[in-house]
């Protein structure tokens, strides 16, 4: 395979584990052409959340009609409370088709669906080391209600024991750190010649 090929990476990790940060660092470090892909959702904006930047922002309505009409390459209903999250077919096939390596930031069941139809795609899971420090970076952020953090702390059980199904695994301790391990390992992973196996669970 040509090393610089471009690749399909999916990173998943708990809510607050810092993806979107460690992400960002790394946009800013690896010389790699690295694209983050947009999702759409049907979840409010955060304060400074930008439609088309952070997310395409959909009523329910619109999500479910760009569903049915088979725009989404995964799709799926977040944290058990009505919101959608879904990976646009066409943000990962113009990226690709661009040359750029496509970056998922997905939850670990829309990485599962990815990884069937995509076996190649690099798969990172994104920790913080623990969930007292999970837990201390969610009430940290300030974004989310205490119901809401206990739900994502409850969900974050479940995605830890999903782990195994990544093919690396970075604990984010220090943001830049974090950042550098996974553009090593986007550089190193590239250059293997993988098999279509689908990694299974540990
Ligand atoms: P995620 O995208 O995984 O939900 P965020 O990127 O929003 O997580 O990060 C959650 C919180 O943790 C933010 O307040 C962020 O500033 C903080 N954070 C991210 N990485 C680190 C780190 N290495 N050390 C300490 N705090 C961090
Ligand atoms: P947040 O609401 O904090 O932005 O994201 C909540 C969760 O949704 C995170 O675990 C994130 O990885 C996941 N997520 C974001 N976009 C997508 C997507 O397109 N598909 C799936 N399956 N999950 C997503």
């Amino acid at each position: 395979m040509n090393a610089l090929a471009p690749q399909l990476v999916i990173i998943s990790g708990p809510s607050g584990a810092g993806k979107s940060t460690v992400l960002r660092t790394l946009l800013g470090r690896c010389p790699l052409p690295l694209q983050l892909s947009v999702s759409a959702t049907t979840r409010a904006p955060r304060p400074g959340e930008q439609d088309g930047v952070d997310y395409f922002f959909l009523t329910p309505e619109e999500f479910g009609r760009r569903r049915e009409q088979g725009q989404f390459l995964e799709c799926k209903e977040v944290y058990g409370r009505g919101h959608w999250y879904g990976t646009l077919a066409s943000q990962v096939a113009t990226g690709l088709e661009a040359g750029k390596w496509v970056i998922l930031e997905i939850d670990v069941e829309g990485a599962k669906a990815v990884i069937e139809q995509r076996p190649e795609a690099i798969t990172i899971f994104v920790h913080p080391g623990s969930m007292t420090e999970l837990e201390r970076r969610l009430r940290d952020r300030g974004t989310e209600t205490e119901e809401s953090i206990r739900r994502r702390l409850e969900v974050a059980a479940c995605e830890m024991a999903a782990k195994g199904l990544y093919r690396h695994e970075v604990i984010n301790h220090e943001l830049e750190q974090a950042a550098d391990q996974i553009c090593r390992i986007l550089s190193n992973d590239s250059s293997l010649n993988h098999d279509s196996t689908v990694p299974g669970p540990n």
